[in-house]
C-alpha cells in the first residue's frame, strides 16, 4: 500500500519520499487515515515501528490548515526523555522542512538552561515536542501557552508514568481545551497507562502491530 492511498496531501507524501520512507509501515498504514479523520487514537506500538512518522504525518497535514493571528501552538507532543523529544522534534522538522508553509517546531527538554528555549519559543510555534517538567517550567514563565492546544500526542506513554510524569501530566490536561484531538501511544498497557488512555480519548480507535 503506498503512502499516497492513506489520505495525505501530495506535499506530505512527496515529504515522505524525501526522508526515506517509500511505503507505509503497520503503524502507519492503520493510524494514519484514523488520525487523518480527526478520530481519537490508541496506538499500541513499539520504538522502531514507526510510530513518529504514524503520527506526524496527519499532523503535520492538520497544522497546514490556514489559521489567522498570531502563531500558538496547536500540537503538543509529550515524551519521557529528552533524547525521545530530540528524535521525535528533529523527525517532525524533516518532514515539515519540505511542505510549502514554514512551520515552526520547538524542542523542549530539561536538564539544560532554559533560557534559550524560552528564547526560542519567543514569536511563537506551532508543534511543540517536549517533557512534562520543563514545558511546565516554560509555561510558568510565560513562555508557553497551552490554551490553543487541538492536538496532543502522547509518546510513550507508558514510560511517562513509569518517570513519574503523572502529576505534571495532570497540570499540563488542565491547562488545554477539553475539545482536541487526542494519540496516545504505549508499547505496554498495565492498569495504570490503560486508566490514562480512558481518561484522555474519547471512542478510540486502537491499532496494534
Ligand atoms: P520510530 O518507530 O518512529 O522510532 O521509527 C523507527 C525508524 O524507522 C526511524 O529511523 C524512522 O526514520 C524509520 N521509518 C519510519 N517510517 C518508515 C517508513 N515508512 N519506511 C522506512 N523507514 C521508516
Amino acid at each position: 500500500m503506498p503512502f499516497s492511498s492513506l489520505g495525505l496531501i501530495p506535499s506530505l507524501v512527496r515529504a515522505a519520499g524525501k526522508v526515506g520512507y517509500a511505503a507505509p509501515t503497520p503503524i502507519q498504514a492503520g493510524a494514519i487515515p484514523v488520525i487523518l479523520r480527526g478520530g481519537d487514537l490508541l496506538g499500541a506500538a513499539q520504538t522502531g515501528s514507526g510510530k513518529t512518522a504514524a503520527f506526524a504525518l496527519p499532523l503535520l497535514q492538520a497544522m497546514l490548515a490556514p489559521c489567522s493571528g498570531p502563531r500558538q501552538v496547536r500540537a503538543l507532543v509529550l515524551v519521557p526523555t529528552r533524547e525521545l523529544a530530540a528524535q521525535v522534534g528533529e523527525a517532525i522538522r524533516a518532514l515539515a522542512k519540505h511542505l510549502p508553509v514554514p512551520l515552526k517546531v520547538a524542542i523542549v527538554f530539561g536538564g539544560v538552561s532554559i533560557n534559550p528555549q524560552m528564547m526560542a519559543m519567543r514569536g511563537g510555534a506551532d508543534i511543540v515536542v517536549a517533557t512534562p517538567g520543563r514545558l511546565l517550567d516554560l509555561v510558568e514563565h510565560n513562555a508557553v501557552k497551552l490554551s490553543a492546544v487541538s492536538m496532543l500526542v502522547l509518546d510513550e506513554a507508558d514510560r511517562l508514568l513509569d518517570l513519574g510524569f503523572s502529576e505534571e501530566l495532570g497540570r499540563i490536561l488542565g491547562l488545554m481545551p477539553a475539545q482536541r484531538q487526542t494519540l496516545f501511544f504505549s508499547a505496554t498497557f498495565p492498569p495504570d497507562v490503560q486508566a490514562l488512555a480512558d481518561t484522555l480519548l474519547r471512542a478510540p480507535v486502537r491499532v496494534e502491530v
